[in-house]
């Protein structure tokens, strides 16, 4: 069996990138990294995942802990932004040929979900980790935290993805990932959210937003499509309510004060049933 080391991007001060309605990077690469650690495991790998919660190792520490430990394989999980879309398997110059088939592996696995196929990169910025690591390492980028669409399928086909994943990492380190059923993500049933609602805003989107309000008791009145006082008020409130009980609506950059904005994390909380739904 491997010594598998998996290492989310980011954590702590470093976001990582910021994309659609505040969602972070680094809380993304957390999520998904950790979920195919469980699944190596499960499959009799001995993994280390590097960060379980929301702290910033330096890349430097990052190289040195997955040499000393002598891990067979390592995996970097990132999302990217710029305003691109599709996934991409990172290398550098001078990797070893299992670091290709293993980023190969996973690239399939990613295309196969529906991600649009950037391709395995020869990249040598950015990529101190992959360049400082003695064993096959390579870096995902699982589609733009900043395309909408590239959002929706990591939240909708989450759990093809890490399962897509895993079996890659597998077809290198050998064994089977176990029939484990992931939850579905709690977004699986949203509609697409195309932007950030905000004060001044018109549209179809607009008046979705407002029937979910006023299904979770916001009452913002008539859902007329028309983003005015009213509904920023429910939705300040409804916000608010959310970061009461500990819930992430994206609004951290804020201070995680409400900022009566909906975008896609309080889009998808407010597609949660309601009381009584
Ligand atoms: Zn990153």
């Amino acid at each position: 069996m491997s010594k598998i080391y998996i290492n989310p991007g980011h954590g702590g001060a470093d976001s990582g990138a910021v994309g659609i309605g505040g969602r972070q990077e680094k809380d993304d690469a957390l999520r998904y990294a950790s979920v195919v650690a469980d699944k190596l495991k499960a499959a009799g790998h001995t993994v280390e995942l590097e960060r379980n919660a929301d702290y910033l190792i330096n890349v430097k520490d990052i190289a040195k802990n997955a040499n000393l430990w002598g891990a067979d394989l390592f995996i970097a999980f990132h999302r990217n932004a710029g305003g691109g879309d599709g996934a991409e398997c990172l290398i550098v110059t001078g990797a070893s040929a299992t670091s290709r088939e293993m980023a190969q592996a996973i690239q399939g696995a990613l295309v196969g979900v529906g991600f649009r196929d950037r391709g395995v990169k020869v990249q040598d910025r950015n990529t101190y980790v992959l360049s400082h690591t003695t064993m096959p390492a390579t870096t995902i980028e699982c589609g733009f935290v900043d395309n909408a669409g590239d959002n929706a399928l990591f939240d909708s086909k989450f759990n093809e993805i890490v399962q897509g994943i895993a079996a890659a990492i597998l077809s290198i380190a050998g064994g089977v990932v176990p029939n484990t059923v992931t939850p579905p993500s709690p977004s699986a049933n949203v509609p697409e959210l195309n932007r950030v609602l905000k004060y001044g805003c018109k549209g179809g989107d607009v008046r979705m937003m407002q029937e979910r309000l006023n299904a979770h008791k916001a009452n913002v009145g008539k859902a007329d499509g028309e983003f005015g006082d009213k509904t920023r008020r429910g939705l300040h409130a409804f916000q608010q309510a959310r970061i009461h009980e500990g819930r992430d609506v994206g609004c951290r950059y804020n201070g995680n004060k409400p900022d009566g904005k909906c975008g896609e994390l309080t889009w998808t909380i407010l597609h949660e049933p309601a009381p009584g739904e």
